[in-house]
């Protein structure tokens, strides 16, 4: 196969000045791209303000015969993520590629959990990638072409302990972008989320000594096909860790229909309710919200109207 390449394409990587970000970038640079390297670089918490790991990138990515530029904007405002999108159009005229990887990590237990620490997560995580997938997405559509990658975590799929503002967020990441590949589908925008591990600063406090190799190396390539050209897919999660590159997706047992129930018949049931040995998926394109609604009505043995409801 031809090297998958992105040469004049604008990309926006956020939260690359270090771990996955960083990755990201210099892979994206080296096979072509025009790349904004956003990074507001404070703490794990996301105290402080620090230029230099965006400006060591971008020198990073040069001294290899690369092009970048550094935003140290936050995706954590609205202003925050217009500026990072307008330094994408106002410095290379365009924009092709965004990928929301910014994060930071505010630990509790639930309940000791400051709701100021809850805000902040999902100021980053969330209404973060809200704040720049918000202006990029008309410019993408307007251009007919867009690649899209938002950043979940094995958290936002399963929960952790301690980290109920991550997961949220981490969660809630994924409903967003079902809906840009929704939205985007008919103007060639694609959209997609990435659950990334790997050894980054996030890893510090874990005892990582028994893992095996899991550099953000093994989870770049997975982000750059997401990100190219010929990507084939919307609305998917794609998993990398450690080397395994896997799909994530919701899925639903085949479920029980009654035309009546009562909490003694739920409970009966309850065993082939939760059967999932054989799993029903909507994939989100072309339409999952009505397939879901469609199939569960089939099972009623009735005629289906067109116009399902919403919900
Ligand atoms: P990292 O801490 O090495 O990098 C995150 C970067 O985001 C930092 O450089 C930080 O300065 C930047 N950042 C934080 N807040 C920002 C803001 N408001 N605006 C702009 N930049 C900001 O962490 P990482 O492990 O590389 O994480 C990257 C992404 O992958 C995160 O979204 C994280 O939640 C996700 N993730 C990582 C792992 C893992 O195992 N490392 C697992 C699951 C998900």
């Amino acid at each position: 196969m031809p090297e998958l390449r992105f040469d004049d394409r604008v990309a926006v990587v956020t939260g690359a000045g270090r771990g996955l970000g960083r990755a990201y970038a210099r892979m994206l640079a080296e096979r072509g791209a025009n790349v904004v390297v956003n990074d507001s670089g404070g703490a794990l918490s996301g105290d402080g303000v620090d230029a230099a790991p965006a400006n060591d990138v971008v020198r990073e990515i040069k001294s290899a015969g690369g092009e970048a530029a550094a935003c140290t904007e936050s995706v954590a405002t609205p202003t925050g993520g217009a500026a990072i999108i307008a330094a994408a159009l106002e410095r290379y005229g365009r924009l092709d590629i965004l990928i929301h990887n910014a994060g930071i990590v505010r630990s509790s237990p639930l309940q000791q959990m400051s709701h100021e620490d809850f805000d902040a997560v999902l100021d980053v995580h969330l209404r973060g990638a809200f704040h720049v997938v918000r202006p990029a997405f008309p410019h993408m559509c307007a251009s007919g072409y867009g690649r899209i990658v938002l950043t979940s975590s094995i958290g936002g799929l399963y929960g952790n302990h301690g980290v109920a503002n991550y997961a949220a967020a981490k969660a809630g990441v994924i409903g967003l972008s079902n809906v840009v590949a929704l939205e985007g589908s008919a103007h060639n925008v694609k959209c997609n989320v990435i659950v990334p591990a790997a050894e980054t600063r996030m890893a510090q406090g874990r005892d990582t000594s028994g893992y095996p190799p899991w550099g953000p190396e093994l989870v770049a390539p997975a982000v750059g096909w997401l990100a190219h050209e010929s990507c084939s897919i919307s609305g998917e999660m794609l998993i990398a860790i450690a080397g395994r590159i896997a799909r994530a997706v919701v899925a639903e047992t085949p479920g029980v229909y009654r035309d009546s129930w009562s909490v003694e018949t739920v409970s009966e049931q309850i065993d082939a309710i939760r059967d999932a040995s054989v799993p029903v998926i909507f994939p989100v394109l072309p339409n999952a919200h009505a397939d879901h609604i469609a199939y569960s009505f089939r099972m009623t043995g009735r005629e289906i109207r067109e116009g399902a409801p919403h919900g």
